[in-house]
């Protein structure tokens, strides 16, 4: 189970369950034993009825990638509404080591790791120009990352994974058409 952990938010994390690696697309969320592994992995409550949660989680998946690709011009708030009206919240106390700590927790606990990953999306809102959340701009790559640089022009998920190989072809590139040239003058 190899699990990618480019993003730099939980909620973007679930947009990036979808990737590609070697020209195929990977869906973690394709099948219930990926989903539990991922859900571990970054200590989301695990439901009772996975097929119920990995179906509420492609549709908060598909509802956010629609949302920060057409941010700007076409937003899906009223789908994105509708979703949130659709699993009722309540605020729960607890006590954690002397300390009364606050958390969302769902009407229906088989949405618990929903709200978890809502929360974060929100926590995002509340501190983030959500703009600047981006798709790596690499071809074969269709990972998100929140893009947190100075200049707000970062273009790569990863410079190692992404950015360096897109160097590496345009040389690579560069290299050919040269010799395409030398090979035409002979
Ligand atoms: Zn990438």
């Amino acid at each position: 189970m190899d699990i990618e952990e480019v993003g730099g938010s939980l909620w973007v994390h679930l947009l990036n369950t979808r990737r590609i690696k070697d020209g195929k697309t990977i869906d973690v969320l394709e099948d219930l034993d990926r989903m539990s592994d991922w859900l571990t992995f970054y200590q989301i409550e695990m439901s009772a009825d996975k097929e119920e949660q990995r179906k509420s989680l492609l549709i908060l998946r598909d509802i956010l990638i629609r949302l920060v690709d057409n941010f700007s011009t076409n937003a899906p708030l009223p789908e994105l509404n509708e979703f949130l009206q659709s699993k009722p919240t309540y605020w729960n106390i607890d006590l954690q080591e002397g300390q009364l700590v606050r958390s969302m927790k769902a009407v229906n606990p088989a949405y618990n790791g929903l709200i978890t990953i809502i929360q974060d999306f929100f926590d995002t809102i509340d501190t983030f120009d959500l703009q600047r959340v981006r798709q790596c701009a690499h071809g074969e790559c269709i990972l998100y990352f929140l893009d947190s640089s100075k200049g707000g022009r970062r273009r790569w998920c990863d410079m190692e994974k992404c950015g360096n190989k897109h160097k590496a072809s345009k040389h690579y590139q560069k290299v050919k058409a040269k010799r395409g040239a030398r090979d035409e003058n002979q």
